[in-house]
């Protein structure tokens, strides 16, 4: 992976994105197994040593966002990346249907009370765009949503977008960085993880038999998917389509990202001013004087 990761999997960002363009699997001269596990150790390093960094500025936070298909593998890729960092700076939010309360709420209420604070990385298991991927893929869904209006689909989610772009833009001039992953996985691949989660007794937790039903809608997603991503891509938020196939691979491209974003902050540690410095040196004497009357 020598191109930065972070222009090599960027979405473009003028509405043009098409998933029939996006790869699912890694390119073909990708480093060998070996190699990526050992990429993956170094990158988790890099990773702690400037989530530290975030934590001290204290001025910027980061939000990731992941979206995929059922078995793409969100659980394991944020487990693996986030196991380098401190975890008193990091918090992971999974989105499952909304409760009762949060259908009383506009579409971004419950993301907005789940925002990483300053300082802190904040991580999306699912978010608000399921609001314009399962929603869309099952518009019956909006029955529940109680819209003042009978809303005119296409517009809907046109106006959901919008919203979205527009939180996205005022959460980045406030701070939060926006990165927003899409674990791009096969048709294929999702079957045989399927199959290996019915087959395998360790694995029968994670099978639950409604995601099968929701591959019947594969091709739905795949369009609502190609058109959130091309109406959300923007400079300021921008997706990264991740080759989702083979795990390690991915979690390596995942991990370069964010690593790719959080080195462009020119994250430093605060300065401690003259000021300070001095009441430093005396508290610093006063100190060892304590050891010497020991
Ligand atoms: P796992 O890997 O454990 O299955 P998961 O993210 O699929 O993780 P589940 O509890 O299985 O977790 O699924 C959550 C479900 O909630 C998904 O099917 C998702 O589409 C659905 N969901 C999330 N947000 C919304 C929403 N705003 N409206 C309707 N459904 C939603
Ligand atoms: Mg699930």
């Amino acid at each position: 992976m020598s191109e930065r990761a972070s222009r090599r999997y960027r979405a473009p960002t003028d509405g043009s994105f098409e998933v029939d363009k996006a790869e699912t699997a890694p390119p073909k001269r990708s480093p060998k197994k070996q190699a990526l596990v050992e990429r993956l150790a170094t990158l988790k390093g890099e990773l702690g040593e400037l989530q530290e960094r975030l934590y001290a500025q204290d001025r910027y936070s980061l939000l990731l966002i992941f979206q995929a298909m059922d078995a793409a593998g969100k659980d394991g890729t944020i487990r693996a990346v986030m196991s380098g960092v401190n975890p008193a700076g990091c918090q992971v939010y999974s989105f499952k249907q909304p409760s009762a309360e949060e259908l009383d709420h506009d579409f971004l209420w419950r993301a907005t009370k789940a925002l990483p604070e300053r300082g802190r990385i904040g991580i999306f298991n699912r978010s608000y765009y399921e609001e314009v991927l399962v929603v869309r893929v099952h518009p019956e869904l909006l029955d529940r949503q109680r819209l003042p209006i009978e809303p005119k689909l296409k517009r809907l989610w046109k106006d959901r977008y919008r919203s979205i772009v527009e939180l996205e833009r005022h959460l980045v001039r406030n701070g939060t960085v926006v990165v927003k992953f899409w674990l791009h996985v096969s048709n294929e691949e999702q079957r045989r993880r399927f199959l290996a989660r019915l087959s395998d007794p360790e694995k029968n937790w994670k099978f639950s038999p409604g995601d099968v039903a929701e591959r019947a809608y594969w091709d739905d997603y795949m369009a609502a998917y190609e058109d959130a991503i091309a109406a959300t891509s923007r400079d300021d938020a921008p997706w990264y389509v991740i080759p989702a196939d083979d795990k390690t691979y991915m979690r390596v491209a995942v991990s370069e990202v964010i690593v790719d974003v959080l080195r462009g902050l020119d994250l430093a540690y605060p300065v401690v001013p003259e000021s300070d410095r001095k009441q430093f040196a005396a508290l610093e004497q006063a100190l060892q004087a304590e050891e010497r009357e020991r």
